[in-house]
């Protein structure tokens, strides 16, 4: 087996592990049960990819990387975990079809095949991943929008409270509803979340954007926080806050 193969089990195994540990540690006090809900297939959604690469830093760092680098971390936890999932992209590709043309057909024809590849799925739920960009570099903090109001909104509180908490304590930001005019989520009628991990425009939160560890810990927190969410749908609704900081604080530091 060659020695990249060999790093590749390595580093997967450590992602299951910690992910393992990240939802022991949510339960932490309560009856430990194998978290992942049935019937359900989380589609995860690396924003941009190929020639939309997303926002550019001043630096040259590109969103559609970063994007993808969290994705992958939070499909191998949340797989790990038992949940069925499905990765959009795992490359750095755009979903076009053969025919697209030009720049902008490619992204229509990319995005309305996102939307469809959520749609087709009986029983989905979104999580698209992003990162943020300002003209002004001060502007910092990870920011969780949602699609699908009632159905978004609980999910969406649950995780920009856990990001803050176990990541980010400074961070006073709010979930939000998405705006009208990003195309996927205006166009899923599953529970869906957008995260924007953080700010390129902000060299301090970039660097943490682009640390593996950091990545590693945003993915954590995400996939504990849909699991918390689902766990306590099936028990009294959406929306407690249970343990999850009390474990994720201090992944990062
Ligand atoms: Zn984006």
């Amino acid at each position: 087996m060659r020695e990249s193969t060999w790093w590749k089990i390595l580093s997967l195994a450590a992602l299951g592990l910690l992910g393992a540990l990240a939802v022991l540690l949510l339960w932490r006090g309560r009856a430990v049960r194998t978290a992942a809900p049935a019937g359900i297939r989380v589609v995860i959604d690396p924003g941009h990819g190929g020639e939309d690469g997303g926002a550019v830093a001043s630096d040259g760092t590109v969103e559609s990387a970063i994007n993808l680098d969290v994705a992958k971390r939070l499909d191998v936890i949340l797989t790990f975990w038992g949940c069925d999932t499905k990765l959009l992209r795992d490359a750095d590709i755009s979903l076009h079809d053969p025919d697209a043309a030009t720049i902008r057909q490619k992204k229509t024809s990319d995005l309305h095949n996102r939307a469809r590849l959520v749609n087709e799925e009986p029983n989905p739920r979104l999580i698209s991943i992003h990162q943020n960009h300002f003209p002004q570099a001060q502007y910092h903090g990870a920011q969780v929008f949602y699609a699908n109001g009632p159905l978004g909104q609980p999910w969406a509180r649950l995780t920009q409270e856990n990001l803050r908490r176990c990541l980010d304590p400074e961070n006073s930001r709010a979930e939000k509803p998405i705006s009208h005019d990003v195309y996927l989520m205006n166009h899923v009628t599953c529970p869906a979340i957008l995260v924007e991990c953080g700010f390129l425009s902000n060299p301090a939160e970039r660097a943490k954007l682009q640390d593996p560890g950091y990545q590693t810990a945003l993915a954590a927190v995400v996939a504990a926080s849909y699991l918390q969410c689902t766990q306590e749908e099936g028990e009294s609704g959406y929306g407690s806050q249970g343990e999850t900081s009390v474990l994720l604080h201090g992944m990062w530091e």
